[in-house]
């Protein structure tokens, strides 16, 4: 099986593009890249682009060149593929996205404006709606990309860590593939912090309800935002960020 029928090209965003693809090893050095399945410059207007990729979830910032190879290609470097732990031969999942199309920041759909909340409204604060509008944000809704409709019965997280919906359903597993995809997102764009809505039991940071459907507050983090912050990427919630709070290295 030759190494091009792996490949299977998606269109995530309007930009953002994921394969899967095969490590080649760049003749009988300890270097490797994978060939990316399409033609740049009919996509995006270059022959040589700038981008913001992951591998396996691994960012790195790159280029996608051709190299005297007849297809276009990114490198993958050593301490990425020991990072993902894999080599040649292996097959890896890759996304690229031009650098100029990177946003700096995540938001809670809802606050961007999106009608995704429990009971199909939103929480829309304009200036986070304007960052989305000028590209400067991505926004995501973990819980519907966890599978769960809109409406859909209010849950709360426990402090087991578990997430139960108001019936009593145990919601714990959706709500954390929502989060993984949430978080997939968030590297794939490179993004530098997120605003979240507070209280949440996915986007919550802080301060969450307890879980007994009492309107009791207790010192907690979402399901998403916690995954965030284990990995080392800051969150503020719409509150802190509306009074003044900001990323500084990221945010002028
Ligand atoms: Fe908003 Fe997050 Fe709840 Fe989705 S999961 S509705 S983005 S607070």
């Amino acid at each position: 099986m030759g190494a091009r029928s792996l490949y299977v090209w998606k269109q995530v965003t309007d930009m953002l593009h994921e394969f899967t693809a095969v490590l080649i090893q760049n003749e009988d050095m300890d270097a490797a890249y994978v060939v990316v399945p399409v033609d740049i410059k009919a996509v995006y207007g270059k022959g040589r682009l700038a981008v913001h990729a992951t591998f396996d979830g691994e960012p790195y910032d790159g280029q996608v060149v051709r190299m005297g190879t007849p297809d276009y290609i990114i490198g993958v470097r050593k301490d990425i593929r020991r990072k993902i732990g894999k080599t040649f031969g292996d097959t890896v999942t890759v996304t690229i996205l031009p650098k100029e199309e990177r946003a700096v920041l995540l938001v809670s759909k809802c606050l961007a404006g999106a009608p995704c909340r429990y009971d199909g409204g939103d929480n829309l604060v304009p200036e986070i709606g304007a960052l989305v509008e000028s590209g400067q944000a991505v926004a995501v809704c973990p819980e519907v990309l966890g599978g769960l409709p809109t409406p859909r019965v209010p849950s709360e997280r426990r402090f087991d860590g578990r997430v139960v919906s108001r019936t009593g359903e145990d919601v714990t597993e959706a709500f954390k593939s929502g989060a993984q995809r949430a978080m997939a997102i968030c590297r794939a764009n490179g993004c530098g912090g997120a605003i979240l809505k507070a209280r949440s039991p996915s986007c919550g940071k802080g301060v969450i309800y307890d879980g007994s459907f009492t309107s009791t507050r207790v010192a907690g983090n979402g399901v998403f935002a916690q995954m965030l912050l284990d990995a080392g990427i800051p969150v503020l919630t719409e509150e802190e960020w509306t009074q003044g709070k900001r990323f500084p290295c990221i945010e002028k």
